[in-house]
C-alpha cells in the first residue's frame, strides 16, 4: 500500500476532520496524516507537530523560498498552509499511506502533483445551513471567523467536479461507510476505477 495518496478537501465545517479521523483509525499501522506548516496560531487543544507545525509568517515565507513545500495556499488572509516536501518523505520512508487534509486548491494542487498514486475526496455539507450550523455547534470559531468560512464556502463548492470523488456528508455513519467502502476500492488497486489519469 506504499507510495499511494488519500487526499481529503472541503470547505470548513463539511466534516472533513471527522472523516479523515475515521479513516485513519480504521487504517492504524499503514496510514499516516500528513502534518501541514501554518502561520495560524494553535487553536483550543492543538499541539505542535500533531495538527500542524505552527511558525510565523516570516518562517513560512522563508520556507517558500527555499521551495521546501509541494504546495502552499494562503487560505485565509495572512494564513498560510501547505504541504512540506519532507513530510511526504517522512511518511514514504515508513511506507504508509500518506492522508492529506487540505483545502479545496491543495486539493486539487496535490492530485496534479500525485496523479495515479492519489484519490481525491470531496467532503460535502448536505447544505450551507447545514455547515454554519456544524461550525456554530463546533464551538471554535468566532462568529466572525464563521461568517468568512460560510462565505468562502459557495466558491468552494465549485471545485467539487475536479476531484476523483464527492462525498456527501448528511448521516455521518453512512458517511463513514461511504468513505471506507471508497478507500478500500482505491488501496485494493479501485484507483483504476476513480483516477483520473492526470
Ligand atoms: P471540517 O474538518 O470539515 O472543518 P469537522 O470535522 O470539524 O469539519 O466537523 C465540523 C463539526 O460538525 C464538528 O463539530 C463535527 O463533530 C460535526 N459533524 C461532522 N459530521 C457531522 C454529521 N454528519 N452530522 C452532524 N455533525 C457532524
Ligand atoms: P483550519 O484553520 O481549520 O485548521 O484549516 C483551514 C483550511 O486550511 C482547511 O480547509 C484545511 O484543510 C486547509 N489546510 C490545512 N493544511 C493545508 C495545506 O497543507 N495546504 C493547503 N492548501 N490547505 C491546507
Amino acid at each position: 500500500m506504499d507510495n499511494k495518496v488519500l487526499i481529503f478537501s472541503a470547505p470548513s465545517g463539511s466534516g472533513k476532520s471527522t472523516i479523515v479521523n475515521h479513516i485513519l483509525g480504521v487504517y492504524p499501522d499503514s496510514m499516516e496524516f500528513s502534518v501541514s506548516a501554518t502561520s495560524r496560531p494553535p487553536r483550543g487543544e492543538e499541539v505542535h507537530g500533531r495538527e500542524y507545525y505552527f511558525m510565523s509568517p516570516e518562517e513560512f515565507r522563508k520556507l517558500i523560498d527555499e521551495d521546501k513545500f509541494v504546495e502552499f495556499e494562503e487560505v485565509y488572509e495572512g494564513r498560510f498552509y501547505g504541504t512540506l516536501k519532507s513530510e511526504c518523505e517522512r511518511i514514504w520512508a515508513a511506507g504508509h499511506v500518506i492522508i492529506f487534509d487540505v483545502d479545496v486548491k491543495g486539493g486539487v494542487n496535490l492530485k496534479k502533483y500525485f496523479g495515479k498514486a492519489a484519490l481525491s475526496i470531496f467532503i460535502q455539507a448536505p447544505s450551507v445551513e447545514v455547515l454554519r450550523d456544524r461550525l456554530i455547534k463546533r464551538g471554535t470559531d468566532s462568529p466572525e471567523a464563521i461568517e468568512e468560512r460560510v462565505a468562502k464556502a459557495g466558491e468552494e463548492m465549485a471545485y467539487a467536479p475536479q476531484f476523483d470523488y464527492v462525498l456527501v456528508n448528511d448521516d455521518l455513519s453512512t458517511a463513514f461507510a461511504e468513505s471506507e467502502k471508497v478507500v478500500e476500492d482505491f488501496l485494493d488497486d479501485g484507483r483504476l476505477n476513480y483516477s483520473t489519469f492526470i
